[in-house]
């Protein structure tokens, strides 16, 4: 639904649109004529992979920009030298683009650098900075509380020209890190604590993955955000709550610097159950081994969820249904896993894979092969079908199998009957156990006249299953995931998150799959029938396939919550 700027539209008419704040926001600006044309930014700092909170940012900035016919910068907000890596840089544009999303520019806050020095030195010219010698200790204690106002630091009245000299010879490396810092002069008693002298620059001697040794002085957040929207005349700068009391200092320093005036907005981080979404917790649990890496199929990474079978149809989807919302909340996991479910019924392609494989004979099947053709998918034509062999030995799951079945069990039990998918109607004669007394084997015999799509053997049977022809068979490693976490909140946590990890999220069967998944390519959707959704896996090679499970067909997890 395209949402243009209508001179008609009032504010009661922008609730009736459904339009979410910001949306209202823009609406507003491009009809008082205050914009032409909107500029929004992502800004990610490289120190990380992007997960599914950057998803909901990068759908919001460049969605807006797309629906107002604005445009977007993908700015790396890469201010900090020791953290960021070129490899983080490269992965972040491949997750934006596969996403669905294309930059006007692509930028680096590091570019900025002279600029944000020149500007620096335009404040101290103004007499609204100063250089520190106080020590981080020294200038949190003069900080003061929120209940209690700060106090001047020693060096807070140097002159202009002594603060011009020795901002210069901190840039030029006169002196070690931490010796020094740059402040801005505005009021130790100000109710918002960060307006009390914040820092704008620090020393520090570290390369940097693009400006090498050039700097060793870096600029703090608040002094590199802002000026970074000001100088690509970003209209509005959309963030996350935790930046409002960010808010008077961005726009004290462009009215200061008389810098284009950029506008800070700010919406509710997405939070969602059973996972985090923090870079530095992410990367601790690579780092641990908690998890295999960034893109291992549990993470709540875009890589993650890409490997794993997501869709970006299906987490668009989702950042469109959560909505934008100014207070803090949770949403539920599950909602993604809808989303996904929603589109991959859509688009996946049915096949038969059985992940824990009991042995079918059919005694009285005498025709060695034949094919059977089978559809696609039933909810799209145009996929067609594809014939599978079928023959007198079969793989069925075991679960589809008891022994001494409870009542209305439609599924196979000694002497009872089931149609195989696609395929006949069979009825099991003879169990064969090992010495444990484990079912091995079924001896089964089938009705010729019962084939799917000519039936006409008269029975009448309720339960189908599936199965594939063992000597056509492909090994298959099936990769099942669960929730990461078993703590639905780990933001109201006290302990260690990693206590809270699932021990069972990732268990491994080996399985068979019918022939045609021999062509399987990473991209393919598969509904593995009555077992998931799934995908082929990177791991995979051609002696042997491995998939991943995206999500399960039903929310089985709901259920079994619901029984405990
Ligand atoms: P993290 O805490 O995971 O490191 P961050 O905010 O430091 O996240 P950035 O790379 O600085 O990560 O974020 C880039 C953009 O994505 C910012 O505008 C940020 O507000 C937004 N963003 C990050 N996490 C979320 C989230 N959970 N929900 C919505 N937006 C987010
Ligand atoms: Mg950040």
């Amino acid at each position: 639904m395209p949402r243009f700027a209508l001179s008609i539209y009032s504010n009661t008419m922008a609730e009736e649109k459904g339009l979410n704040f910001l949306e209202e926001i823009v609406e507003k600006d491009l009809k008082s004529g205050k914009y032409q044309q909107i500029v929004t930014r992502f800004p990610p700092e490289p120190n990380g992979y992007l997960h599914l909170g950057h998803a909901k940012s990068i759908c919001l900035n460049f969605g807006l920009a797309k629906d107002y016919n604005g445009k977007t910068n993908l700015r790396f907000d890469d201010t900090n030298p020791v953290t960021e890596e070129t490899e983080y840089v490269e992965n972040i544009k491949y997750d934006v683009r596969w996403l669905g999303f294309e930059w006007a520019e692509e930028l680096y806050a590091s570019d900025y650098f002279d600029q944000l020095y020149q500007l620096a030195h335009k404040l101290i010219a103004k007499g609204l900075a100063y250089v520190d010698d106080s020590t981080s200790e020294e200038i949190a204690i003069q900080k003061g509380t929120p209940t209690k106002a700060g106090t001047n630091s020693p060096y807070r009245d140097r002159t202009i020209e002594e603060n011009t000299k020795l901002f210069q010879e901190m840039k030029e490396g006169k002196y070690k890190d931490g010796a020094k810092v740059l402040r801005a002069k505005i009021d130790m008693s100000h109710a918002n604590m960060l307006m009390r002298d914040p820092l704008l620059y620090r020393i520090k001697h570290a390369t940097h993955h693009r400006t090498g040794d050039k700097w060793c002085i870096y600029p703090m957040y608040d002094f590199a955000h802002g000026q970074s929207d000001a100088i690509e005349g970003v209209t509005h700068s959309i963030c996350t709550l935790e930046f409002v009391p960010h808010r008077d200092l961005y726009n004290w320093l462009i009215d200061k610097l008389e810098i284009y005036p950029s506008r800070q907005y700010e919406f509710a981080r997405l939070n969602m159950t059973y996972t985090m979404m923090s870079k530095r917790k992410l990367l601790q649990l690579v780092n641990e081994k908690y998890v295999k890496g960034w893109d291992d199929p549990r993470m709540p990474t875009i890589s993650a969820m890409r490997r794993r079978g997501f869709t970006p149809e299906s987490i668009r989807d989702f950042c469109d249904r959560i909505g934008v919302a100014k207070r803090d909340n949770l949403i539920d996991f599950g909602l993604l896993e809808f989303c996904v479910r929603d589109h991959l019924n859509k688009i996946a392609l049915r096949r038969m894979v059985v992940l824990d494989p009991l042995k079918v004979v059919i005694t009285n099947y005498d025709k060695g092969e034949e094919l059977l053709p089978s559809e696609n998918n039933p909810e799209d034509e145009s996929a067609g079908s594809r014939d599978l062999p079928f023959s007198n030995i079969l793989y069925i799951e075991k679960e589809d199998f008891m022994e001494n079945p409870p009542k209305k069990y439609f599924r196979l039990a000694p002497g009872g009957m089931v149609r195989l998918k696609s395929a006949y109607i069979i009825q099991c004669e003879e169990v064969i156990k090992d010495d444990k007394g484990e079912v091995t084997e079924l001896r089964c015999v089938y009705f010729p006249e019962s084939k799917s799509g000519s039936d006409n053997s008269g029975l009448s049977v309720k339960g189908v299953i599936h199965w594939v022809s063992a000597q056509h068979a492909v090994p298959a490693e099936v990769r099942l995931y669960d929730r990461l976490f078993n703590t639905a909140d780990l933001g109201s946590i006290e302990d260690e998150f990693t206590n809270h990890l699932n021990p069972d999220s990732l268990t491994i069967q080996n399985g068979f799959a019918e022939p045609a998944m021999r062509e399987a390519k990473p991209e393919d959707r598969f509904q593995f029938m009555r077992t998931g959704y799934f995908c082929l896996d990177t791991d995979s090679t051609n002696e042997k396939l491995v998939f991943n499970r995206t999500v399960t067909l039903r929310d089985m997890w709901a259920k079994t919550q619901g029984k405990g």
